[in-house]
């Protein structure tokens, strides 16, 4: 979900008003000393689990002893967490590389490539951007203490680039960079092999966090004063419990919820195969999980999702629809959506069209298909013409702007708490999120961030609602 390009800079928190330095040392921090004085710079494309990936390699940095800057001009090691989830997104990092190499002295700055592009790219990176000296995957991030202290002592070859691992990435201190919402990833990797996904080569086998270890972070995060998680894994839902305790995923989700100061629950990314009744009824019973399921569909034709080896049909994937929409409480849908994968022909593609009015979702995330190095659909054909991917992705988003529009008027004079995230004080607004994860913006300020308020909504877009506070009772 939020798939675009998401940058966020070392210490530039989402939420605050500009330059805040954010209050994020939720654990105390003991550094080791290593790289006392050094300054760090962190850039971060695409996902949440980069974002968070990136919190939590800044954890590292900092217990060594570096210090965030705002500027990689001020950096002494300079890291991009790439995403090569299409190629629009990979390409991103080269850009940044060029036009780096071009505007600084580069030679005297340590420059890393982590992420996704770094482990797709692997020792290629050092031919193809000699300014880099390391190059690190996410499932070598366990190994990260090791690859700094190479780099400490010198070396300016260093990589770690092994997927063979059954480690998750365990930090004694994240350096989150959003006050209010905090993520944690539950699950890393990815065993699924749909057709047209990188992540399983560049993210490595599925590992599950044990049930106690996630549940003691919960707390640790409501203590330190949060009071929404997000549960993150890229098929959140086939989270397991590898310890004896064996709890199911919806088990996870009603004991996080159950964590005194915990306010608000979300999860994402969950997959329709793994995506179970337990789930709904879990919301059902517990106010803090929230009102909102992100359920990527993919394709609304069947003979494209086999195509794809997504594990369900058309009919499957409605058959899930209809046991959220039978929940005791309204639940917001999301969705992902890729048009023009290999042989979508016209009727395919309005099968998908239909689909979108059926379910009528509250949000929408819609890719053009890009092929991606060693997936099963490489081998395919990119057969849909650049042009025809583009009128059905307009087409497509067309459709789902004007559902959102009729649904989203139907909450005018409705009443919505929210917390507060961020705010325009030039404006003098506030925005908040619903529990089912819609944009509010209400005349606030910065008094307003990190709580809860009370907001009717009084007019809306399609892809948020504007309203004014109302007093609380
Ligand atoms: N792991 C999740 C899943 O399988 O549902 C989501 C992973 S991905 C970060 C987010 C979205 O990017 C996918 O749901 C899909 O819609 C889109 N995507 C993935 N590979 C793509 C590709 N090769 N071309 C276009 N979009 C793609």
């Amino acid at each position: 979900m939020g798939h675009d390009l998401i940058q966020i800079g070392a210490g530039q928190p989402q939420g605050l008003p500009g330059g805040a330095v954010p209050a994020t040392a939720e654990f105390a921090i003991a550094s080791t000393g290593a790289g006392t004085g050094k300054t760090f710079y962190i850039e971060t494309f695409g996902c949440q689990m980069n974002v968070h990936d990136s919190e939590k390699v800044a954890g590292v940095l900092v217990q060594r002893g570096y210090r965030p800057v705002h500027r990689h001009e001020d950096a002494d090691i300079i890291l991009y967490n790439t995403c090569s989830i299409r190629e629009k997104a990979a390409q991103k990092v080269f850009s940044r590389l060029g036009a780096f190499r071009k505007a600084t002295s580069a030679e005297k700055k340590i420059i890393g490539v982590l992420g996704c592009v770094a482990q797709q790219e692997g020792d290629r990176f050092f031919e193809r951007a000699p300014q880099v000296s390391l190059v690190c995957g996410s499932a070598s991030y366990p190994q990260l203490p090791d690859l700094l202290a190479q780099i400490e002592s010198g070396n300016r070859r260093v990589k770690g680039l092994s997927l063979d691992t059954e480690d998750c990435f365990e930090t004694e201190f994240t350096r989150r960079d959003n006050r209010f919402r905090a993520y944690l990833t539950i699950i890393e990797g990815c065993d699924q092999r749909c057709a047209f996904c990188v992540v399983p080569m560049t993210r490595g086998p599925e590992r599950s966090r044990s049930g106690a270890k996630i549940i003691a972070e919960c707390q640790r995060l409501a203590d330190a004063g949060y009071t929404e998680i997000q549960l993150l894994g890229q098929i959140v839902n086939a989270w397991r419990d590898p310890s004896a305790a064996r709890w199911s995923f919806a088990e996870l989700l009603s004991r996080v919820a159950e964590v005194p100061g915990i306010r608000r629950v979300r999860f994402t990314t969950s997959h329709p195969r793994y995506f179970t009744p337990d789930i709904v009824q879990a919301i059902d019973s517990h106010p803090a999980l929230c009102d909102q399921i992100h359920l990527p569909v993919q394709a609304g034709s069947s003979d494209v999702l086999a195509r794809m080896s997504r594990g369900y049909s058309r009919e499957d994937y409605l058959e899930k629809i209809d046991c959220v929409r039978k929940a005791r409480r309204a639940i917001s849908l999301s969705t992902d959506i890729i048009v023009g994968f290999c042989s979508e022909s016209d009727e395919d593609f309005e099968k998908t069209v239909t689909l979108l009015r059926e379910v009528e979702y509250d949000q929408v995330f819609s890719f053009k298909f890009s092929p991606r190095p060693n997936t099963a659909a490489s081998e395919f054909g990119d057969t849909v013409p650049e042009e025809v991917k583009s009128f059905r992705l307009a087409a497509l988003q067309e459709v789902q702007r004007q559902i959102q529009v009729r649904r989203n008027q139907t909450l005018v004079g409705q009443k919505f708490e929210v917390l507060v995230e961020g705010c325009h004080p030039r404006l003098g607004q506030a925005v908040g999120r619903t529990t089912s994860n819609r944009v509010l913006n209400f005349p606030g300020d910065s008094d307003d961030l990190g709580s809860y308020r009370q907001v009717r909504v009084t007019s809306v877009g399609p892809n948020s609602l504007v309203g004014e506070r109302v007093e609380e009772n």
